[in-house]
């Protein structure tokens, strides 16, 4: 490669030489700098990350959303009494938000599951969680066999905490059931909540227990992905601090406290200060860098394992909604299915009528190109 773009060089005119001639040293051909375009790239178009939170109510989730973000997401919530959560169902509720650090722009949705496990029968806490994860898996099969493809907006589940309750002395039957539920569709990365209300040592106990549960069950949780050898040892170090953390176990809070001159996130207690962002009181902070360090992977996983998986599902269950390519296959194109929506229907028609356009004008130029070659 390096070979055939420096004998190219020594082609170049010597005025366009003199043009572009900022090359540092002699055989730089300048694919070193690929990287920066593709982050300058990044940049400008913003970063989209979509999070779920799992978990019965009051155990945290909210809190612990504002913490990692320092964001106040829920600013306008009602909490319900018993009486309308014993009838209320499972509800899905997305809040976006725009966040900025320095210049890099990051579009984060969370995904709240208000009502799970509130009812007094929750066997079918998770159906409503598992329709709205391959609603999105729809749309986006939709999105991506269209005209926009370029600009879809991904709003596929990339990550869910599942939030485990500290005070159970392992895993609620809810909770294996959600879990199995839900691998082969989303990044499941189990947290124990509330982590203050439990000691060092029934922190490690719960954490050993809950682990032992996930594989007696056969449950699949994301799988923080193994460093590659060449890979520098800090790095492989704070990867197997994060494996080893698994379930974090992690607590929230909202109110800045001050700790020995230093303003810290805290709760405060008669007995002491609990500080979120101290990893000797909780995982908080190894949950947030495995977050942040892994938000590219979890995407890749989403898309490569968990989208994949539904779209040839839907390929092979012959989707009722068709994809656009099934459709332009057929000359002329198949008929929408009955339960096809009337704006798809349009849709598909333009589109079809767009191809059968680009093809007439395709074959328009190459007979124009044949003459004028005549
Ligand atoms: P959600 O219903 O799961 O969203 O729970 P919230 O975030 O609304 O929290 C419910 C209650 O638990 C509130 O009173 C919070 O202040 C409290 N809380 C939140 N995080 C923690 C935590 O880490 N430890 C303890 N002890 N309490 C917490």
């Amino acid at each position: 490669m390096l070979g055939c773009c420096q004998t190219r060089r020594s082609e170049m005119s010597s005025e366009s030489v003199k043009t572009f001639s900022s090359l540092e040293t002699p055989g730089y051909v300048g694919f070193a700098n690929l990287p920066n375009q593709v982050h300058r790239k990044s940049v400008k178009k913003g970063f989209e990350f979509t999070l779920m939170v799992v978990g019965e109510s009051g155990l945290g989730k909210s809190t612990l959303v504002d913490s990692l973000f320092l964001t106040d997401l829920y600013s306008e919530r009602v909490i319900p009494d018993a009486v309308e959560k014993a009838k209320q169902t499972v509800k899905l509720d997305a809040s976006t938000v725009e966040i900025e650090e320095r210049g890099v722009k990051l579009r984060l949705t969370v995904v709240d599951t208000p009502g799970y496990g509130d009812a007094i029968d929750n066997h079918d806490s998770f159906r409503a969680i598992i329709q709205y994860i391959d609603d999105q898996f729809e749309r986006y099969l939709r999105d991506e066999s269209g005209l926009n493809r370029r600009n879809i907006v991904d709003n596929r589940i990339h990550c869910c905490f599942y939030f485990i309750s500290p005070f159970g002395h392992s895993l609620k039957p809810l909770d294996i059931e959600f879990m199995k539920q839900l691998h082969n569709k989303v990044n499941i990365v189990p947290v124990i909540a509330k982590a203050d209300c439990l000691t060092k040592k029934e922190v490690l106990r719960l954490k050993k227990k809950i682990m032992e549960e996930i594989e007696a069950n056969g449950i699949k949780i994301y799988p923080l992905p193994d460093c590659d050898s060449d890979e520098d040892d800090d790095y492989k170090e704070q990867v197997r601090q994060l494996k080893e953390a698994v379930p974090f176990a992690v607590c929230g809070a909202n109110t800045l406290l001050e700790v020995k001159g230093r303003k810290v996130r805290g709760r405060q207690y008669p007995w002491g200060v609990i500080e979120v962002e101290n990893p000797e009181h909780c995982d908080f902070i190894k949950l947030r860098t495995m977050l942040i360090t892994h938000m590219q992977d979890l995407q890749e996983v989403t898309q490569e394992v968990h989208y994949e998986n539904y779209r040839s599902e839907r390929l092979a269950k012959g989707a009722p909604k068709k994809p656009l390519y099934c459709l332009f296959r057929v000359e002329g194109g198949a008929a929408p299915s009955a339960s096809s929506n009337e704006k798809d229907r349009i849709l598909l028609e333009k589109e079809a009528e767009l191809r059968r356009m680009q093809e007439m004008l395709a074959k328009m130029q190459a007979q124009m190109q044949q003459t004028q070659n005549q």
